[in-house]
């Protein structure tokens, strides 16, 4: 569906008004979301929004499926590649950023809305010496971003550390669920399902509790400098998605694409990083169908170099041909 084409001009006017009388400013017309992924890369949203509050979150789904219109929750842009001709319908940019923290009988518990940085969250938890996160540090997404993921490194993840999230059901109830009930494996989770890739969010992360250890300021603080060091030594600068691939099991995706000789081949404005061939930057002028070439090359080439089917980690949303 078109959003702004498909209806009859009075029946558009009238949900746009209604839009802007909740999200003022905040709303807006074809929206390149170029300007909101880490790739600096993706056509332009029918509808946008940007939410700063749960409530807000809350009320942008719920108003969007009662005008019929499918929606999309957009975190950071760190994990996805939205195509060039971008995605029909509304996309409710998240920055529902709130935090707070909490004793209980075996810890400190975090409170994170969904909209808040990870990477926020870990410096936070740092300076006050609460241990269980610092494996996140550096990592560019939203925590809703990061829990539909099950986001990880150094050898660590969201679903050894996430205790509850609450999730707007697609029946747009709110609900609690513990960490073991999201189906939480390698850099996936429940909340994937029901993806269609076209850009429609089925279920919508609202809020988080992670469980954190009482420690030193001090030691969290040098853990998150030394994992910080480790990723500007062994990850691009410029615009990226982060890894292209899941790491296959027992193997490294990057080590894979290396041996296949895929470093520094570029197609367009995109190449893949010298430094860690799972990573693609993007230079001024590459475009989404570029990226997704350099992707279906790097594929096959593995395929053929090492007997290996890599699957992809970045997932494509929007209109592809
Ligand atoms: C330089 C770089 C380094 C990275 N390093 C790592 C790493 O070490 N480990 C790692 O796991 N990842 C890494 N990533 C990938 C990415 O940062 C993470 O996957 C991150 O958790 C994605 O969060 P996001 O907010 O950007 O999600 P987005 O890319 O905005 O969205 C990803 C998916 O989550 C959905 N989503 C987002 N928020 C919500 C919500 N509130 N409710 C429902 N659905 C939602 C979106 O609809 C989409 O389907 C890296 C990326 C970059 C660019």
């Amino acid at each position: 569906m078109d959003l702004v084409t498909d209806r009859p001009r009075t029946l558009l006017d009238a949900i746009v008004a209604r839009f802007r009388e909740s999200f003022g400013d905040e709303f807006l017309l074809d929206e390149p979301l170029s300007r909101h992924t880490s790739s600096g890369l993706g056509g332009p949203a029918d509808v946008f929004v940007t939410v700063r509050s749960v409530e807000g979150l809350v009320e942008a789904a719920t108003l969007a499926a009662r005008q019929a219109i499918p929606f999309w929750v957009l975190g950071a842009g760190s994990n996805v590649l939205v195509s060039d001709a971008g995605i029909r319908g509304l996309v409710i940019r998240n920055r529902a950023q709130g935090v707070t923290f909490r004793h209980d009988g075996l810890g400190v518990i975090a409170q994170a809305e969904s909209g808040a940085s990870l990477s926020a969250l870990v410096r936070q938890c740092a300076s006050r010496g609460l241990a269980g996160l610092a494996w996140a540090a550096g990592i560019p997404g939203t925590v809703g971003g990061a829990v539909v993921g099950n986001a990880g490194a150094h050898g660590s993840d969201v679903a050894s550390s996430l205790r509850m999230v609450r999730i707007l059901d697609a029946d747009f109830q709110a609900r609690d669920y513990e960490a073991e009930q999201m189906g939480f494996c390698y850099r996936d989770s429940a909340l994937r399902q029901g993806h269609t890739g076209q850009g429609h969010s089925s279920r919508v992360v609202l809020e988080t509790e992670f469980q954190l250890r009482p420690g030193s300021a001090g030691e969290v603080e040098a853990e998150v400098a030394r994992i910080m060091t480790d990723r500007k030594q062994t990850q691009p600068a410029g615009a990226s998605m982060g890894c292209m691939f899941k790491n296959p099991p027992g193997d490294s995706a990057g080590r894979l694409m290396d041996q296949a000789g895929l470093k520094s081949l570029r197609i367009g404005g995109v190449q893949v990083s010298p430094i860690h061939a799972n990573f693609f930057v993007a230079t001024e002028g590459a475009t989404a169908e570029e990226v997704k070439k350099l992707m279906a090359e790097s594929w096959y080439r593995v395929r053929d170099h090492c007997d290996v089917e890599l699957e992809p980690e970045v997932e494509l949303i929007g209109d592809w041909d």
